[in-house]
Parts: C-alpha cells; structure tokens; sequence
C-alpha cells in the first residue's frame, strides 16, 4: 500500500500534517476562540420550536439560503449592492477563494505568525505560499516588508487577517489600504474577530475592485452551526460561487443561525462581556512576573513567556486542567508563545490561579 500511496497521493499533500484539533475532554477549554456562553433558556425553547415546525430534514437545503443570506445583510450591515457567499465555516470560503482564482505558479501572499490556514489551502490546492513576517517586536504591519513582496510575487491572493490570529492585533488601516491599492490580484480582508472590536472594511467593501471582506458567525457564538460568508463586488461573488458545492449551508444551520440573527442582543451582550473580560485579563497577565502579554482586539490574548518555560508552562496548565493553544515551534517569531481564549470571568479566574502555580512549577 505505501507503493500505491507515494505513487498517486499529490507530494504537497503527502508533505501535509493534518489539521489536529487535542483532546479537550474534562479540561476548561480556552483554546479555540469559542464564545463561552451558552445559550440562553428561551433561545433555546425558539430553536427547538423552529426545528419541528419548519425544517425538513428530508429536503435539501434552500440552494442560496435566501433566508439567512437577507437577514445576515441587514443584521451585519452588509453593504446595498454587495454580493454575498455562505460558506461552511470560513475555512471552506478560502478554499473556495483558492479554487478560483489558484493554478500553476499562483501565489497566495499572507502575513506571519498567521492564520494556519491560509498556507495549509495554499499547500493543498497546488498554489504557492509566500508569508511575510510581521514587526519583530509587536507583530506589526511591515508595510515596506509587504509592498515590496506583492511586487515580487504578484500574488492572485492576498489575506489580511484583521485582528490577525494569533497575535490579536489590528493592523494599520491606511497600511491595508496602501497594500488593496498596490496588489495585482484579489485582497480578502478576514474579520473574523470583528464582533470583538470596532473597526471593520465591510462598509467601504466596493470602494475597491479587489477587495473582498470575510466574516464568519463562530466566534459571535455559533462555532458548531459553521456558518462563514464573503460579501463584495457581484462580479467576484458570482465567479467564486462557482466553486461551491450545492447545498453547502445545510438545513439547521441556515434555520438556526437565521433564528439566533433575530436575537442578535443575546449574542452582542456576551460579546460585550467577553471584551471586558478581556481587559481584565490583560492587565492581570501583564502583573505576572515572567509573562509579556499582547494587546487583543479579539476575543484571546497571545502573551509570551520567559525564554525556554512557553511549552512546560502549557504542559503544567494542562495538568492543572487547564487547555490553551500552545504555539511555541509553530513560527520562529513565537517562541514561547500561549494564547489563551477570553472565557467566562470563572474560568478565567481559574485560568489565573492554574497560570500562577505552572509559572512557578516551570521556574523551580
Ligand atoms: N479566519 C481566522 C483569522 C480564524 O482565526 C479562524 C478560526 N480560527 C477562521 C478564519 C475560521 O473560522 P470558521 O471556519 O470557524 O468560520
């Protein structure tokens, strides 16, 4: 079998690792940006009200989630004119993006530490990869850095992440603009922590030819329904839907987030929690001897520990029931770097209290 599988399995995707997702099981779970708030008693007697009476399981979905796609404009205020596409997940939205525009010698340009994603697609769909490193110090745009690499590399795509993932900040917004001016391809703006801050590009979205804006309902608090979508110029839009497969948002999510939309308070009340939470945690971290916290305009604060404690002081949070994303190895700029996901005030406390007692096991 290994014969048959080194013959026929592209090389790139030999060369891959699986995306892992670890064992979370009994562990408070503070590692994939997930709103920690369940939802509320009423919502959920709506839901299930809704699921008996007006999905049909034995139906396909609704081809266009005409629905939910009207609610999403008006509820996230995407602009009169844009077109929009639904994706499961936004993760399937770049592979969409990939698909249409990729090819031989293509090349996909994103900053880095970045978004996993963006290279693994790029790997995958046979394009180029190219990622330019971010400041040294505060993970900064480098905007020399950039123009001078979309000038290299001409790139059909470029992805912003913006908060950027994993480092929490939002980079200069006359930089990005500067970088949508001078690319010869398509620019996706991914604002999948926008519920988490204020700025945004989906209101100037047709200001631009090449520029696209990707939002995603996981980290609003609907991570399990996979509900991602890209809104922008009609003309964009109605190419990259041609690499969608049919009936991609299925039933319960186009008829659950649909429901959640007309209840949008709940959802911005546990955001607004989960930013206060975040500037508490902040400034606890930033009084931790031995811990560099950095600022987030999202809903996870990356923080960086001393030389050569990152990876034991994820270990010994783990053991004291505690899992966060550890990120030492995965880009030489984050060495001994921890992201933490802003919970609920409880299980930040308990963050805290395990974070103080890894600290100290590691420095001993
Ligand atoms: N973009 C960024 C920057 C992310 O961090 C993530 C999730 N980690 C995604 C997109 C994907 O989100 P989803 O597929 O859940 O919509």
């Amino acid at each position: 079998m290994t014969d048959l599988i080194e013959q026929w399995v592209r090389p790139e995707i030999r060369a891959l690792s699986a995306y892992r997702v670890p064992d979370s099981s009994g562990l408070i779970k503070l590692d994939a940006m997930e709103n920690p708030y369940a939802w509320p008693e009423d919502l959920r007697r709506a839901w299930w009200a809704e699921l008996f009476q007006q999905v049909e399981m034995n139906r396909y979905p609704d081809p266009a989630a005409g629905a939910l796609s009207a609610r999403l404009r008006q509820s996230l205020g995407v602009p009169e004119g844009a077109g929009l596409l639904l994706g499961n997940g936004s993760d399937e939205i770049i592979q969409m993006l990939a698909l249409t525009l990729g090819g031989p010698g293509r090349v996909i340009l994103s900053l880095e530490p970045g978004f996993v994603m963006f290279h693994m697609i790029a790997d995958f769909t046979g394009m180029q990869y190219v990622g330019v490193p971010l400041g040294q110090e505060d993970f900064r745009l480098d905007l020399p850095a950039v123009l001078e690499a979309v000038d290299r590399h001409r790139p059909a795509l470029l992805f912003l992440a913006y908060p950027n993932n994993p480092t929490g900040n939002l980079f200069d917004a006359e930089g990005i603009r500067a970088i949508i001016r001078a690319a010869p391809g398509l620019v996706v703006v991914d604002e999948a922590y926008a519920p988490f801050n204020d700025a945004s590009f989906l209101p100037r979205v047709l200001d631009y030819d090449n520029l696209l804006v990707m939002r995603t309902l996981s980290k609003m608090g609907m991570a399990g329904l996979r509900l991602g979508l890209l809104a922008g110029a009609t003309a964009w839009i109605r190419e990259i839907d041609k690499t969608r497969l049919p009936y991609n948002i299925n039933v319960l999510t186009q008829a659950v987030t649909e429901l959640a939309l007309r209840h949008r308070d709940v959802f911005d009340e546990q955001t607004a929690r989960i930013r206060e939470q975040r500037g508490r945690l902040f400034a606890r971290l930033e009084q931790m001897e031995g811990i560099q916290p950095y600022p987030s305009q999202a809903n996870f604060i990356l923080f960086r520990a001393a030389y050569g404690r990152g990876a034991g002081i994820f270990q010994a949070l783990r053991e004291r029931g505690v899992l966060i994303k550890n990120l030492h190895g995965a880009h030489p700029q984050l060495a001994d770097c921890l992201r933490v996901t802003v919970g609920t005030p409880e299980e930040n406390d308990a963050f805290m209290e395990a974070l103080g007692g890894a600290v100290a096991a590691a420095g001993s």
